[in-house]
């Protein structure tokens, strides 16, 4: 190396360049000859006696290398191809992510649009709400947010109808139930909810969600077929019902009972005979607010055909459900309805026995009613 840079040095300054080395190394070497030992000695002596630095000052003395590093391009491609990678990778997962966000923000914006729903903390005030359930309520997401869920509910509605649904959310669980809700323009509307309640990291409740389904037009079609459509009380159909379900009832909670009344008006025909079948309408429509105005809420009026009614009484004794249809009765004996008319009621009362069925309780009511009709009328019977 020493010998070839000293020649390019002097002779090819500029021209020749060494651009690489090879591993083996040739160490530069006297040589004497083999009858000369005592030359061969003098000259290590002389070698070794001289130190690294003036051997280094020998040589640059003679040469003076000036390596030039190349540039690497086997590491600078190795590099470049892993960053490339690297950024492939990325860019494919970064795409992948882009695609699937994308997908996220369109599917929330249907279920946005589309799906009724509502967040509230844990007091109850809205956090979110879906343009859904704004365009569905008349209100705008900035008039709900920030308000108590309050504000949607009918005044007749607590947080959770029925008791089922009220002690699962009281007890963190999911409930679900019938709200009858009221729009801003002062309609109501009916949805189904599935309330669940929301959790923090370390499992406390922090509020509600609730997501609905708009069964306004269920419970129309279901109010319809349950409602008589002259009085609009409840239908013979509904009290059928009815019966039945407060039968199950008082079998299977024992010391419930119930008792029910069957009233007729009298002489109706002759009403009708005599002003004609709108003033008998209008006579059937002041009698059903005349009863309504003196029964209980839980009480079930409905209208059990022609001019019949019937009313069912949950755990009211016999005496009690006779003085109720006594009162009723001298309401509407003392009741002067339009063009003065007065008219009466027969009445026919009967309590629940533990052998009765719907047929064998209303076959009792009905007998009684006809004694009522049998003994003068504008009387109440029992049996
Ligand atoms: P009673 O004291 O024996 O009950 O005599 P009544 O005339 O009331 O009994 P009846 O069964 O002979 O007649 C019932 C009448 O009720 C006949 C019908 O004109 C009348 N009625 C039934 N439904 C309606 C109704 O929706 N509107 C009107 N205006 N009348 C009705
Ligand atoms: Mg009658
Ligand atoms: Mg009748």
């Amino acid at each position: 190396m020493i010998t070839i840079g000293y020649v390019i040095q002097k002779e090819y300054l500029n021209v020749l360049k060494i651009g690489g080395k090879i591993p083996q190394s040739f160490e530069l070497g006297f040589a004497v000859r083999n009858d000369e030992p005592v030359l061969l000695g003098i000259l290590e002596k002389a070698l070794e006696n001289i130190d690294e630095n003036k051997r280094q000052a020998i040589t640059n003395k003679w040469v003076n290398i000036k390596y030039e590093n190349g540039f690497d391009y086997s590491l600078f491609w190795k590099i470049v191809i892993v960053f490339g990678l690297l950024f492939l990778f990325f860019g494919y997962r970064y795409s992948v992510v882009h695609r699937y966000n994308l997908q996220i923000k369109k599917n929330l914006e249907v279920i946005d649009k589309y799906v009724l729903f509502l967040h509230t903390d844990k007091k109850g005030i809205i956090i979110d709400v879906s343009e859904a359930l704004c365009e569905l309520s008349g209100y705008k997401k900035h008039e709900l947010i920030g308000k108590s869920e309050k504000m949607l509910r009918h005044s007749d509605m607590s947080f959770c109808q029925s008791k089922e649904c009220l002690s699962k959310i009281t007890k963190n669980q999911a409930g679900e139930g019938e709200l009858k809700n009221i729009k801003k323009d002062g309609a109501t509307y009916w949805v189904y909810a599935q309330i669940s309640p929301t959790f923090s990291q370390n499992g406390e409740v922090i509020g509600y969600s609730s997501f609905q389904t708009d069964i306004t037009d269920k419970k129309r079609i279901e109010e319809i077929s349950h409602t008589d459509q002259l009085t609009q009380i409840f239908n013979r159909l509904y009290l059928d019902r009815s019966l039945k379900i407060e039968l199950s009832r008082v079998r299977r909670y024992k010391d419930n009972f119930f008792s029910i009344i069957l009233m007729d008006i009298d002489f109706f025909k002759d009403i009708n005979d005599s002003y004609g079948h709108t003033v008998g309408d209008s006579i059937l429509k002041d009698i059903v607010r005349l009863v309504k105005d003196n029964i209980r809420e839980s009480d079930v009026f409905g209208r059990w055909g022609g001019e019949e009614f019937l009313i069912i009484c949950p755990n009211t004794t016999k005496e009690d459900t006779l003085l109720l249809a006594e009162k009723i009765r001298q309401k509407i004996q003392d009741y002067k309805f339009g063009l003065d008319i007065t008219c009466t009621m027969s009445f026919g009362v009967a309590k629940y026995e533990t052998s009765d069925d719907e047929d064998s309780i209303f076959l009792r009511v009905d007998k009684a009613l006809y004694i009522a009709k049998n003994t003068g009328r504008n009387r109440v019977s029992s049996l």
